[in-house]
């Protein structure tokens, strides 16, 4: 042991002042490689629809808008305290899901037969593995299950009672299926049945024209969530209460992994919000994603190039929230509003709901 201590004491002593110098020089740049970190962002959703100032009022704005705040914030001091992009987006979802002004968790839509179905999936960009759960009945936040299928399950999707089950063996509380529902939902439900039972009566409404109106009438809400962490690591997710009125075993595209959710280090991050039945079939994330990168465009021109012009064309209704590998965010939407906000990678916070926002 003296041996050591003598060996070492008298290396530093054979050690000029420069060679001093340059180990500091050395450990210091050292100390700067690991501090080095990759700029996090954020950009979240609240869903997309027939959103209009006029309709909404003074009250019910300021507090949509406190909300979409305070769950950007939420997700955003995961990740400026070092946390996983993956932690950032389900801080801000679950958050989302607590809240009756959302549809997903307490507050979403009623189907057709008055219960609440629940959809969610949640994507990471650096492993492609990714977690997904549809047609919950019971949990009171499926962000937290789909997170948990993704770690702990050798599968991607788990639906209905054999997703229950597992949440069971992970823990997890199973609550009421009234817990969800709200009065507003309710009522929503019972207009929308009366004005579809009054306008299939009108035989000169195409089909089209008819999913159309139905999609207006739903009042979306879903809620999604993107984000970069320090390592430069993307995460997605969403969930949704689905649309009002949908027939019970209905799947909408929140908990298809391409569809409502994507994430890719190697390109960007997607939730979207819309008409389910046409985000599914136009895989409107990954195609977001693809395209940057087979196309090396930006993640802006990607989006507007999916939602105004590939969606439109099919008539379908929404939009979308991404973060991109450089941490840039942006958002696209073909509906008169969308509830979204962002925390970009200087630090700023955005909150907008109309399109004139
Ligand atoms: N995309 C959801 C669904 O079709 C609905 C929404 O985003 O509001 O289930």
């Amino acid at each position: 042991m003296k041996t050591l201590a003598r060996l070492r004491l008298s290396s530093w002593r054979i050690l000029s002042p420069w060679h001093l110098v340059l180990i500091l020089v050395i450990s210091m740049s050292n100390v700067a490689t690991a501090v080095e970190k990759t700029p996090v962002a954020i950009a979240i959703h609240g869903g997309a629809g027939t959103i209009r100032r006029d309709l909404m009022g003074p009250e019910m704005e300021i507090e949509y808008r406190a909300i979409l705040s305070s769950a950007t914030l939420a997700g955003h001091r995961v990740l400026t305290a070092g946390g996983s992009s993956r932690d950032a987006v389900i801080a801000t979802i679950t958050l989302m899901e607590g809240s009756p002004l959302f549809n997903a968790g307490h507050g979403a839509v009623f189907n057709h037969e008055g219960n609440i179905e629940l959809d969610a999936s949640i994507m990471e960009g650096r492993t492609l593995n990714a977690g997904a759960v549809a047609a919950l009945t019971r949990i009171k936040s499926p962000i937290t299950l789909a997170n948990a299928v993704l770690d702990h399950s050798s599968h991607v999707m788990l639906v209905g009672a054999g997703a229950e089950v597992f949440a069971q063996q992970q823990g997890f509380d199973l609550v009421s299926n009234s817990y969800f529902k709200t009065e507003r939902r309710r009522l929503q439900l019972e207009r929308i049945i009366a004005k579809e039972q009054s306008v299939a009566q009108l035989p000169e409404l195409s089909n089209s024209l008819l999913l159309k109106y139905q999609f207006d009438e739903k009042k979306l809400g879903t809620v999604g969530a993107v984000a970069i962490d320090q390592n430069g690591d993307i995460a997605a997710g969403t969930s949704t209460g689905g649309m009002t009125n949908k027939r019970f075993g209905r799947v909408g595209d929140a908990p298809i992994i391409g569809a409502g959710t994507y994430a890719d280090n190697e390109s960007c991050g997607i939730s979207a919000t819309g008409h389910g039945e046409y985000f599914i079939r136009a895989a409107v994330a990954h195609d977001i994603c693809a395209r940057m990168a087979y196309k090396g465009i930006s993640l802006q021109k990607a989006q507007d190039e999916v939602v105004q012009n590939k969606l439109v064309k099919m008539g379908a209704s929404g939009g979308v929230v991404g973060v991109d590998k450089d941490a840039n965010v942006a958002f696209s939407f073909n509906s008169l509003g969308m509830y979204r906000a962002s925390i970009n990678k200087h630090g700023e916070l955005v909150v907008k709901i109309f399109k004139e926002d």
